[in-house]
């Protein structure tokens, strides 16, 4: 195993400009070229690599900006695709999250749920479909399903409106931080040697007369232009697909359907208990989550087919009301929007069906491998979840589609960057997302001498430190947004943070005091998309 680290523990990839020079220098370019730094695309990388193959892993924003970030951070078998009869689905989901919670202990944890019910039928229901749910799972099972009497329920989940409840039914499932195991996935491949850098866009590729590709790339920090060649393309960009497919044939039609999904953040007042809810049937016939995440209340999602797909998806007005409405009537506080801490939304790349009127919320989450005449591989769909098996077929995929010799994939025992026993994980310290980088860092922060630039969040100017030069954040947003989470968590605290924390990052990337302007009137903006209060104004 090759491990890039200079001799203090460092990851030298993990410095952009070295690692630019590097990708430049290189003149025999790459079996494979990943485009896209979501989970689709990180996954894919780490198994190329570790099947053997050398990898560039290009990223046109930051890791994990897209969707990887706006999940409801499930690692879930997924109770309504059982719902939907898709079994394979679960039990594929199912046997991924336990290797999840073996490989990532440090982000992955065993989440207790409660599903209140308000009548005998809907006891028998429900208890019946997560029995199922359990069997399905098999000896990967989190837990086993039970009843909960009302008195029970009620006492250990007090802010449940107990208005004709009947009691609920206790299940398991898995929750994570999505963006932070994007960035733990990064270090893993960059340990393992791979290639894989931010804010490069993938402008353009062409096929060359002996079958290798070569990608025209914009470097977005230094307007740089590049090429890069590789024998195979991986497009592994969400809901972008079509638009590098539309680069190699530009008569492409739309391969996936794009489906809006929002998250409202509130304070634990709201549900205070260790428990998650999940509210079985909404008013739109979905489910709907209140799980506790970072010591907040996610609540979760909506299902809105999207025509125009942007970056930054915005939330609609009717879906916050569709959360806020359907959490009302089972919270004893009703939540109103100025309660929202944050408000996010991700968009869902469903490989389109050949059903073109069927709704967003029915079409499957499996995903989908597609190779196009020219022979550019593209993922299209597919989980957080299930991450690593996708990219176990997508490589499984390329060496048949190119009469390679079959490797074996390992990364279903692979412990990713930062991985430490699960018993050494206390998810109630600040920390734990870091690992076996934890005590690294909270040594510095003691030795540093220097106070907290925000106790509540942990953001200290040794965080911030590590961000740059351990998991390559560049931007102000990096580092609120994914490499710490207080975007998703609390938005104007986010925006009080933008200039101490932009100016820390300044001293730390050796830029100017105009990069500090844009730097914090670009993320106070985006703070703003993130507060429903302000939305409406
Ligand atoms: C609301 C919602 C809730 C969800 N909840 C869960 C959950 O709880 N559990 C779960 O398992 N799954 C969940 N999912 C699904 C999961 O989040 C997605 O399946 C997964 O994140 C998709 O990852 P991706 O890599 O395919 O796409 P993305 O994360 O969108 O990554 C694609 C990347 O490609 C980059 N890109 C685009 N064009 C270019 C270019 N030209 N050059 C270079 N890079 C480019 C983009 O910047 C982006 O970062 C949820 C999805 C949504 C929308």
């Amino acid at each position: 195993m090759s491990t890039p680290m200079d001799s203090a523990g460092r990851i030298e990839t993990a410095d952009r400009q070295a690692c630019i020079k590097k990708l430049v220098e290189r003149s025999q370019g790459w079996d494979l070229i990943v485009i896209g730094g979501g989970a689709s695309g990180l996954g894919i990388a780490l198994e190329a690599i570790t099947r053997g193959y050398s990898v560039l892993l290009l990223e046109r924003f930051d890791f994990a900006k897209g969707t990887s970030s706006r999940s409801t951070k499930l690692v879930h078998g997924g109770v309504r695709y059982l719902a939907q009869g898709n079994i394979r689905l679960v039990r594929e989901a199912s046997v991924e999250r336990g290797y999840l919670l073996r490989n990532a202990p440090h982000l992955v944890r065993n989440q207790v749920f409660l599903v209140p019910v308000f009548s005998a039928w809907e006891k028998l229901k429900y208890i019946t479909g997560l029995k199922l749910y359990d069997w399905i799972a098999g000896s990967l099972s989190l837990g086993s399903s039970k009843l909960v009497s009302r008195e029970a329920t009620i006492q250990r989940m007090p802010e449940l409106s107990p208005a004709g409840l009947k009691g609920s039914i206790e299940y398991h499932d898995g929750q994570f931080d999505d963006s932070r195991l994007a960035i733990s996935l990064v270090q893993t491949i960059w340990q393992r040697g791979g290639d894989s850098v931010n804010y490069m866009e993938v402008k353009n590729i062409t096929r060359q007369q002996d079958g290798t590709w070569v990608v025209d790339v914009r470097d977005h920090e230094t307007e740089g232009a590049y090429q890069f060649s590789g024998k195979t393309i991986i497009n592994a960009t969400g809901v972008f697909v079509d638009e590098i497919l539309r680069m190699d044939n530009a008569a492409h039609l739309d391969s996936v359907r794009v489906s809006q999904g929002i998250h409202l953040v509130l304070d634990r007042r709201f549900l205070s208990s260790a428990e998650a809810l999940m509210i079985p049937e909404t008013s739109d016939g979905r489910v709907l989550f209140a799980v506790p995440w970072h010591d907040k209340l996610v609540l979760g999602t909506t299902d809105t087919a999207i025509s125009n797909h942007a970056v930054e998806p915005l939330a609609l007005e009717e879906e916050i009301r569709f959360i806020l409405d359907n959490a009302a009537k089972y919270l004893v506080r009703p939540p109103v929007r100025e309660d929202v801490l944050s408000v996010f939304a991700g968009l869902r790349p469903l490989a389109a069906p050949a059903n073109g009127g069927i709704k967003t919320k029915e079409i499957s989450r499996s995903h989908r491998i597609v190779v196009s005449p020219s022979g550019i591989f593209t993922m299209l769909g597919g989980k957080w979840t299930t991450y690593r098996r996708m990219a176990e077929d997508m490589i499984d995929a390329v060496e048949k589609h190119n009469g390679q010799p079959a490797t074996r994939s390992v990364t279903a025992n692979l412990p990713v960057h930062g991985s430490v026993s699960a018993a050494a994980v206390d998810f109630n310290d600040a920390f734990y997302f870091y690992g076996s980088d934890r005590n690294t860092i909270l040594s510095r922060i003691r030795n540093s001498g220097k106070p907290f630039i925000s106790e509540a969040f942990s953001v200290h100017e040794e965080t911030i430190r590590w961000a740059v030069e351990q998991e390559m954040a560049r931007t102000v947003e990096d580092f609120l947004a994914r490499r710490t989470r207080v975007l998703f968590l609390d938005a104007r605290e986010a925006r009080r943070l933008a200039q101490p924390v932009a100016q820390v990052m300044a001293a730390l990337l050796g830029r100017e005091a105009t990069w500090i302007g844009e730097q914090v009137a670009a993320f106070e903006n985006l703070c703003d998309s993130y507060l429903p209060a302000v939305l409406l104004d």
